[in-house]
């Protein structure tokens, strides 16, 4: 598996160790009303997403988690610092009644966002998530409002700023959940939309080729393309190792016989034409069609290799990254090939710091004067 695939699957065992240890705990100390905090609710839908790689889930959690880790972690550093609370809220994190350990788990607070921005890297960010994230807030206001007005759980009897309540039940929680999309949900999604990759849309990809029984979206493909891309990824090391450009690649049949693998010999050989992708091809010999054939390489391909992908019609093209180099997915997809973009962390890694020590080779390779 890739390095990004390897680091996934440990912090997808934490998620899950850490949601069975922690939800019971809290319900257990804190009550089952507690866990209709936002916060808490959001740990249980990240956990889910993660331990499932959905990244429809953990995108939609990453517009709640970071505004609200940055908020609760200023809020104790400025008791720790002045003895008072900033804006109040982490009160409990002093309260002796309970014991410091369970406390101290509060600090998920922190470890949160870090976690889902991390995992964005890999899972990519999906656009759904401004509209699910406000649908499950919507219906986490509508059940806190059913609880006691004492504890004014999520703000759905008096706002935080005013303190007070703004009419009848559904205007105040209409204006509360304005303020949580206005505050929190649209301006992250405006951040997280540029910084990180789109999630692929596996469902509207194998639409779009209309190939019945193409179709990726089962782990099991999922995970017969990772081990795929560690050929790939292994002949991209195998060019490094040689004094080249770190970019491998492989056509595999689809039931994942290995046809031939190549990785970029430009350096070693002087000549420009040898990408991973060609090299990969060559050396698979003739082939009566490609059609059912599948190309691996460790990145986007650039329009040349898109080129040979399109003219002998190679029927899915599964992609490390996309992240140091787009090359021509898109064209590829519009031209009713599908690509599988598998975000892998390794891969970034590798040619990022290549591109980093050799900027003129890495130029000279993609056309760019
Ligand atoms: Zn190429």
């Amino acid at each position: 598996m890739p390095g990004g695939t390897r680091a996934f699957t440990v912090a997808r065992w934490i998620a899950l160790i850490w949601v069975l240890t922690w939800f019971p705990l809290y319900t257990w100390f804190w009550g089952w009303k507690n866990m209709m905090h936002l916060c808490d609710v959001s740990v249980v839908i990240a956990c889910l997403g993660l331990w499932f790689r959905q990244s429809l889930l953990v995108s939609s959690q990453a517009l709640l988690a970071p505004l609200v880790g940055v908020v609760w972690s200023l809020d104790v550093l400025w008791r720790i610092v002045t003895g008072h609370h900033l804006i109040g809220g982490t009160e409990y994190m002093w309260d002796t009644h309970y014991a410091l350990w369970l406390r101290l788990l509060s600090c998920f607070h922190i470890g949160l966002p870090v976690a889902l921005l991390w995992a964005l890297q890999i899972l990519g960010y999906d656009r759904r998530a401004l509209p699910l994230q406000t649908v499950i807030t919507g219906a986490v206001l509508i059940f806190s409002r059913f609880l006691s007005p004492e504890l004014n759980m999520n703000f759905v009897f008096q706002d935080p700023l005013l303190h007070r309540g703004w009419g009848p039940a559904p205007e105040h929680l209409t204006i509360i959940l304005a303020g949580c999309v206005a505050v929190f949900f649209w301006p992250t999604h405006l951040m997280l939309l540029r910084a990180f990759p789109s999630a692929p849309s596996r469902h509207k990809e194998s639409v779009q080729t209309g190939k019945k029984g193409m179709a990726t979206d089962s782990v099991r493909d999922e995970e017969e393309h990772e081990a795929m891309l560690q050929t790939a990824l292994r002949e991209a090391r195998v060019g490094l190792a040689e004094g080249g450009i770190p970019i491998g690649a492989a056509l595999f049949t689809r039931e994942g016989k290995l046809l031939g693998k190549g990785h970029n010999r430009r350096v070693q050989q002087g000549d420009p034409s040898a990408h991973g992708e060609t090299d990969a091809f060559r050396r698979a010999g003739r082939q009566r069609t490609y059609r059912d054939k599948i190309m691996v390489t460790t990145l986007a391909p650039c329009w040349y290799c898109s080129g040979l992908i399109r003219q002998f019609g190679i029927g899915t093209v599964v992609v490390g990254e996309s992240v140091n180099f787009q090359g021509a997915i898109d064209w590829l997809r519009e031209n009713g090939i599908e690509v599988i973009d598998l975000h892998s962390g390794e891969c970034i890694d590798l040619l990022a710091k290549y591109v980093k020590e050799h900027p003129e080779v890495w130029k000279e390779d993609i056309g760019e004067e």
